[in-house]
C-alpha cells in the first residue's frame, strides 16, 4: 500500500514535471524595444532567438538610418562614394532592382524632398512650385551607381531605404530564425509583421490590419502562413496645415505627398523586402494603376494585397481574400481583386 502511494506521487511529480517542461516549451520568448524609430516586439516559439535577432535588427538599424552620421547611408549621401558592408550591399541591390519593377513610384533618391518636407525633424514646410519642381528633378534612381560593395551618387542625389529597411530586417530575422532551434514567430517590426515557423497549436496566425483613422484599432483580420506583411499608411506620420494632411509617403514625380484617395496598403510575400517596397508604390501609384500592376505580373510573383480607400472600399487580392475578416463594426465593401 504504502508502495503504492509512494508510486502514485512519484507518477503525479513526473506528470508535473512533463506538463511543466511541456508548457515551457509552449512558452514563448519576448522582447520589446525600440529600433529604427518604432516599437518593436518579437515573440519566438520553442527557441531563443530574440537578442540575436534584436542586435541584428539594431545593427540595420545603424547601417540604414540616413539622419545619423555614423550609417552608411550618411557616409554615401555626404561623400557621394562609398565602401559598403554585405547587408547595405545587398539591400540597395535589391532596392535598385524593385525601384526599376514600380515604374518610379519607389524610388530610394527621395531623400533631398524628404529632408525638405521636414519629415527627418519634424520643422515641417510646404516648398513651393519651384522649389518642387528641382526636388523632382533630384530624385532618380538611375543615377545610382552600385558594384558590388561599392555606391557612388553624383551631386544632388541622396539615398533613402526608409521605405524598404524594416522589410529588410523582417527578412534577415527570418534568415536568423531558419538556422535557430525555434519552432515559430512572430515579429512585429513596427507595422512590417514577420511570421516564421508553425504554432504550437498547428492554427494559422492571425494578423490584425491597423485601421488607418484609429491607428491602436484592426479594421480586420489576415490568417497566413510564414512570410512578411508590410503596412504603409498615412496615418505614420504626417502634419496638418490649413485642415490638410502631409503625408512622409511621397511621389517621386513630383516630390509631393501622395494624396490620391489610398489610406492604407498591406502587402503579403515571402520576400520582406519586396513587400516593403510594394507597399509604398501601390500607395503612391493609386488604385487604378494597383490594380493594373497587380494583374500585369505581381500576380504572378505570388503577392497579394489589400488597399483601403477613402471611400470605404476595401479591395483584396484573390490569393488571400478568403483569408480575410472584416472585424466587427466595420462595414466596408470587401472587393475581391
Ligand atoms: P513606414 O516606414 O512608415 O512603414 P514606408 O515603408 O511606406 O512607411 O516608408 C516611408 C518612408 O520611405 C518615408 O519616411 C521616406 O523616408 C521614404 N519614402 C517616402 N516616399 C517614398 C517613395 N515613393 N519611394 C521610396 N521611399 C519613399
Ligand atoms: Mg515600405
Amino acid at each position: 500500500m504504502k508502495k503504492t502511494v509512494k508510486g502514485v506521487i512519484c507518477a503525479v511529480m513526473l506528470l508535473i514535471t512533463v506538463i511543466l517542461s511541456a508548457c515551457s516549451g509552449m512558452k514563448p520568448e519576448t522582447a520589446s524595444f525600440e529600433a529604427m524609430d518604432t516599437l518593436m516586439s518579437l515573440t519566438v516559439y520553442g527557441g531563443e532567438a530574440c537578442s540575436q535577432l534584436k542586435s541584428e535588427i539594431n545593427k540595420l538599424g545603424s547601417l540604414f538610418d540616413a539622419t545619423d552620421e555614423d550609417s552608411e547611408i550618411y557616409r554615401i549621401n555626404r561623400d557621394k562614394s562609398a565602401e559598403i558592408s554585405s547587408d547595405t550591399d545587398r539591400l540597395i541591390g535589391k532596392a535598385l532592382a524593385l525601384c526599376g519593377r514600380l515604374d518610379g513610384y519607389f524610388d530610394i533618391t527621395v531623400y533631398p524632398a524628404v529632408l525638405e518636407w521636414g519629415f527627418t525633424t519634424g520643422k515641417y514646410d510646404i516648398p513651393d512650385k519651384a522649389a518642387l519642381k528641382k526636388l523632382a528633378e533630384k530624385i532618380d534612381y538611375s543615377r545610382v551607381e552600385h558594384s558590388e560593395g561599392h555606391v557612388t551618387v553624383p551631386d544632388g542625389t541622396m539615398l533613402d531605404l526608409g521605405a524598404v529597411a524594416k522589410g529588410y530586417a523582417a527578412e534577415r530575422c527570418l534568415e536568423i530564425l531558419r538556422d535557430s532551434k525555434a519552432t515559430a514567430a512572430v515579429l512585429n517590426l513596427g507595422g512590417t509583421i514577420a511570421l516564421y515557423g508553425e504554432k504550437p497549436d498547428k492554427t494559422p496566425f492571425k494578423v490584425g490590419i491597423a485601421d488607418p483613422e484609429n491607428p491602436a484599432g484592426y479594421f480586420g483580420y489576415l490568417s497566413c502562413g510564414e512570410g512578411v506583411i508590410s503596412t504603409s499608411g498615412g496615418y505614420e506620420r504626417y502634419f496638418e496645415r490649413d485642415g490638410k494632411r502631409y503625408i512622409h509617403i511621397l511621389d517621386p514625380k513630383t516630390a509631393e505627398p501622395a494624396d490620391n484617395g489610398i489610406l492604407s496598403v498591406t502587402v503579403i510575400s515571402d520576400d520582406g523586402t519586396a513587400a516593403d517596397a510594394l507597399s509604398t508604390a501601390l500607395f503612391v501609384m493609386g488604385l487604378n494603376k494597383a490594380l493594373d500592376h497587380y494583374k500585369n505580373g505581381f500576380k504572378s510573383d505570388g503577392r497579394d494585397f489589400i488597399i483601403l480607400t477613402d471611400s470605404g472600399e476595401l479591395y483584396v487580392t484573390e490569393g488571400i481574400y478568403d483569408d480575410f475578416t472584416l472585424a466587427e463594426g466595420y462595414d466596408y465593401k470587401v472587393i475581391k481583386v
